[in-house]
């Protein structure tokens, strides 16, 4: 049912409601699950306030009200509200007119809010007080557990606050008296003793009782992840019946040659193992689509290199493709280097690739005669026609989103094999749900001889030591780099720190040491001549954007000095900071912040102190962030949006959901059991906007 049509919504409402919250009917509007719940059965008194309390509640009147503050923007209308045991200022900066209007001295009220400590009046103040006459007895003022729902500043301008969602619904249910219907098959519901959909949906939003409240959650937060699971184990099933792949059954001449003859160390055990798991996969007839997890460093490249080999051996092209154009020349120098020896035909496509030559590589691919072609976007581009294209392998993959991935699969008649490599760890609990539909290989173990890079976090204020320490390692004959965030709200103002931190760099070290700039805005031609300078050693101190996040390797660069670190992330700063001890000499990584960080910020910065363990930063960054923010998932493509459920918090009841999707998917693929009616309709209802990528990757 449409949203406005829902008494007190209205066109305009609605409008808001669709814009903000991407809330447009009253299905969606039921799963606006409060994002916590306060307790307003409890009525404090106004002299036990104390600092950092939550939303409470207090009854009594006002005694005075005062209009402070002249124009529109700074004014404000505030009153003094008593109980008897001590005053509270409130105030209010919007909807004065209203307020002014509606709310009365001397009348008794019921004011729920949150208090805070006004460092002028030694006053606690609170701010837009939700005021109900205790004339008036509405069921929410009965109730013991209230729901708190988010709302944006526009919304609260149009008096949809929190109380309003909560309202909204309330007239919602009390109109719909009729239960609803189950949304899970009775079998489960019993199976895994839960609450019924009917009660669930009430309680969620209106609790009777702690107790209703949990069990509800947890109705809720199961069904959520379970038609997830089910979503993803179908699909995967799916997938593996319908795309037959191209079958690589030889191990021949270039692997054979490569690995016995030029290959420059020996692989990793976990190298090893990854390698068997993909040539499984490639000789199985089904086509291949596997995750190749590994932590910065851990020799993903190779690993692909010998896996385009195989491709080659079996008479297929195989294409690299890279986030950017220094990654994909870097792979491209790298990979033909390494390959010198076997007589290859490598070649290289981004966008500054001149006509003439990027018209050879057109013919050379159609003819067969490139054999390996590594690049960037520019590979996606329709012109690009391959004779047999075997095999994709897909570099630091969260960069590239479902769509793109999937026009490369459709550059031949068949699906080809697929690999996607990524840096970012992601945790196993997570992995098997993003990734649902996915293989998952892991490289976890780095090659021999590194040594664990130490991290070390300075102030900004420490600088004079920062400068000696690097001046150090100069003298060492190491490299050096340093990092600069992008200042996002403001163009002008975006590579300020970056520029200005060259200037610096150049006025501490210069002209004995050489500084060179990367960052985004640069034009690419003057961007890969900076970089080269550092790889190639003539520079030895790089100041940067995080345009070198990903890939980039020069193993004699030993530290990384990381500016304003509080403004990055932790899978982010963990992916920084691989770009150092690459080679075999002590690496160091530097934290560099101000002296004010909130409590989260300080356990980032202690969790890089403490672990270069990929997994444990990324289930600490789960734990911290939730999962929605983590770098990846969002661009997976496989992102879904969890109404109540947590990937982070609700490891075990996800674990419970996948095991009975499996349990249900094996007995029933089709879900043509009359018992399974609910789920496949249900699926059909939450998924059918996703296009069928079981077809496609
Ligand atoms: P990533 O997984 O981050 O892409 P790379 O493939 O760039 O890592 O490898 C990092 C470095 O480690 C490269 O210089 C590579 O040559 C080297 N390397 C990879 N595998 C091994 C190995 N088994 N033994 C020694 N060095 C290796
Ligand atoms: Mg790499």
């Amino acid at each position: 049912m449409d949203l406005q049509y829902l008494p007190g919504v209205g066109p305009k409402r609605a409008e808001l409601l669709k814009a903000e919250i991407h809330v447009s009917t009253v299905e969606e509007l039921l799963s606006y699950y409060p994002y916590r719940y306060v307790d307003k059965s409890k009525i404090y008194q106004i002299r036990d306030i104390h600092g950092d309390m939550p939303y409470i509640l207090l009854k009594g009147q006002f005694t005075m009200f005062e209009e402070q503050g002249f124009g529109k923007r700074g004014q404000r209308y505030k009153g003094l509200f008593t109980d008897g045991t001590g005053v509270v200022e409130c105030i209010w900066f919007q909807g004065l007119r209203y307020v002014k209007d509606s709310v009365m001295r001397g009348r008794e009220y019921l004011l729920f809010g949150q208090p805070k400590l006004n460092d002028y009046s030694h006053n606690f103040t609170i701010a837009h007080p939700e005021l109900e006459s205790t004339e008036k007895t509405g069921v929410d003022v009965m109730q013991s557990l209230m729901g708190m729902y988010n709302t944006t500043e526009k919304m609260k301008k149009m008096f949809l606050n929190s109380k309003a969602i909560s309202k909204l619904i309330l007239s919602f249910f009390q109109q719909h008296i009729q239960p609803f219907p189950e949304t899970l098959p009775a079998y489960i519901v019993e199976q895994m003793h839960l609450m019924n959909y009917n009660q669930a949906i009430r309680q969620i939003h209106f609790p009777a009782n702690p107790d209703n409240l949990r069990k509800a959650q947890e109705r809720l937060k199961f069904e959520e992840l379970f038609y997830l699971e089910l979503y993803l184990v179908r699909q995967f099933r799916l997938r593996q019946q319908a795309n037959a792949g191209f079958v690589f059954s030889r191990i021949g001449e270039y692997f054979n040659n490569f690995y016995f003859h030029y290959l420059p160390f020996e692989l990793t055990n976990a190298q090893k193992r990854v390698i068997k798991e993909i040539r499984a996969d490639l000789g199985s007839g089904k086509q291949m689509n596997r995750l190749l997890q590994g932590d910065v460093g851990s020799g993903k490249t190779m690993v692909a290199t010998l896996t385009m080999l195989i491709a080659l051996d079996n008479g297929f092209q195989a294409c690299l493709m890279a986030p950017t154009e220094i990654l994909a020349n870097q792979h491209f120098d790298n990979i033909s280097e390494l390959l010198a020896g076997i007589g290859v035909r490598v070649e290289l496509l981004t966008g500054s690739t001149k006509k003439k030559k990027r018209e050879e590589i057109h013919a050379g691919l159609r003819d067969g005669s490139v054999q390996i072609l590594i690049g960037t976007h520019a590979l996606i581009e329709p012109d690009v026609k391959f004779n047999n294209l075997g095999l994709v392998v897909i570099d630091e993959q969260h960069r590239f989103g479902v769509e793109q991935r999937s026009k490369l699969w459709m550059k031949n008649s068949r699906a080809p094999h697929v690999l996607v490599m990524t840096a970012t760890p992601i945790p196993r609990t997570l992995a098997m749900t993003v990734y649902g539909d996915l293989d998952v290989s892991v490289i976890d173990e780095l090659p021999p001889g590194r040594k664990p890079i130490q991290t070390i976090h300075r102030w900004d204020q420490q600088r004079e030591g920062l400068i000696k320490s690097m001046r150090q390692q100069l003298a060492q004959g190491r490299q050096i780099y340093v990092v600069y965030p992008l200042i996002e709200e403001n163009e002008k103002l975006k590579y300020h720190d970056v520029e200005q931190g060259f200037e610096n760099m150049q006025a501490a070290f210069g002209p004995e040491y050489h500084v060179v700039m990367v960052h985004g805005r640069m034009k690419p031609k003057d961007k890969d001549a900076a970089m080269q300078r550092f790889v190639s050693g003539e520079a030895q101190i790089m100041v940067a954007t995080t345009v070198i996040e990903v890939g980039v390797n020069v193993p004699n660069a030993s530290v990384m000095v990381i500016e304003s670190a509080e403004r990055f992330g932790l899978s982010q700063l963990h992916q920084l900071r691989g770009r150092v001890g690459r080679g075999a000499d002590q690496s160091y990584c530097v934290l560099v912040t101000g002296y004010n960080l909130s409590s989260d910020t300080r356990k980032r910065i202690e969790i890089m102190c403490d672990t270069t363990d990929g997994f444990e930063i990324a289930e600490a960054d789960l734990q911290l962030r939730g999962p929605g923010d983590l770098e990846g998932t969002q661009q997976s493509g496989l992102a879904f949006d969890l109404h109540i459920a947590s990937l982070a918090r609700d490891g075990q009841l996800l674990q419970f959901a996948r095991d009975i999707a499996k349990e249900v998917i094996e007995k029933d693929p089709m879900l043509e059991a009359p018992q399974n009616n609910i789920l496949r309709n249900r699926l059909q209802d939450l998924f059918s906007h996703r296009l069928d990528w079981s077809r496609i990757s």
